[in-house]
């Protein structure tokens, strides 16, 4: 005959189908159900409980190896932890295909540096540019942006002048320098009014002098030229 108390704090907490009942000769606190089973159920239940915990343990473990982290293999502990960063206390909470929080802080890190560094570069490469003479006014497209809008924002930007550039005068490919190889176009932009603040205007006889060569040779083939309409999908630029 089994022997179950409780006391009536935990009757008034739980109630009594809660787990509030001592079996004596067991430990733990356990339902009035559980208390009285012989211990062939109590077995039965242990066993069924164990193979509960062990599927969520499975479940969890898989959850964790989805969430490996990509650059350092690191298998999480559990899915979010509370870091800190530079702006304080954040919550990472693991992604598939993303990093742990060190790999990330450290990719952040590099992908700053090299920001910085690529501005220096075109910083210096401009100055180079520059020292060399005289450049069409101009620039690389940003990305999603397309080219006559491009030449046209760069030329505002450098010389004050809006301008819709829909025609081509030449087509220019410059090997790879400090820079990936590239493809420069020389829009047509018509004949400036008045003297642009940001431009210098050069009698061409004289580019030679003004422009490092392959610039001049660039100017030069451009003025010769035809201008060609600029095509977006088959569609002339407007
Ligand atoms: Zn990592």
């Amino acid at each position: 005959m089994p022997i179950v108390a409780t006391t009536l704090e935990l009757l008034a907490e739980h109630g009594p189908l809660g787990p509030v009942w001592w079996r004596f000769g067991r430990s733990g606190r356990h339902s009035l159900i559980e208390a009285l089973e012989n211990p062939n159920n109590r077995a039965a239940y242990d066993l069924r409980q164990a193979a509960r915990e062990d599927e969520e343990h499975k479940a969890h473990q898989e959850l964790m190896d989805s969430l490996v982290c990509i650059d350092c293999g690191d298998v999480p502990e559990q899915e979010s932890t509370w870091e800190y960063g530079r702006q304080g206390q954040v919550e990472w909470t693991r992604r598939p295909g993303g990093r742990c929080w060190p790999c990330h802080q450290d990719r952040e890190e590099r992908l700053e540096r090299e920001a910085e560094e690529q501005l220096e570069a075109a910083r210096t490469a401009n100055a180079v540019l520059y020292l060399d003479g005289l450049i069409l006014p101009g620039g690389a497209a940003r990305s999603g942006e397309l080219p006559h809008e491009a030449a046209a924002h760069h030329l505002l930007a450098q010389t004050g002048l809006s301008r819709r550039l829909t025609h081509v005068l030449a087509v220019d490919y410059t090997p790879p320098d400090r820079y990936l190889e590239r493809i420069n176009l020389v829009f047509d932009g018509g004949i400036a009014d008045g003297r642009p603040a940001g431009a210098r205007f050069v009698p061409v006889r004289e580019l030679g002098r003004a422009m490092a060569p392959a610039q001049a040779a660039r100017v030069a083939d451009a003025l010769a030229g035809r201008a060609l309409p600029f095509l977006l999908h088959g569609q002339r630029a407007a």
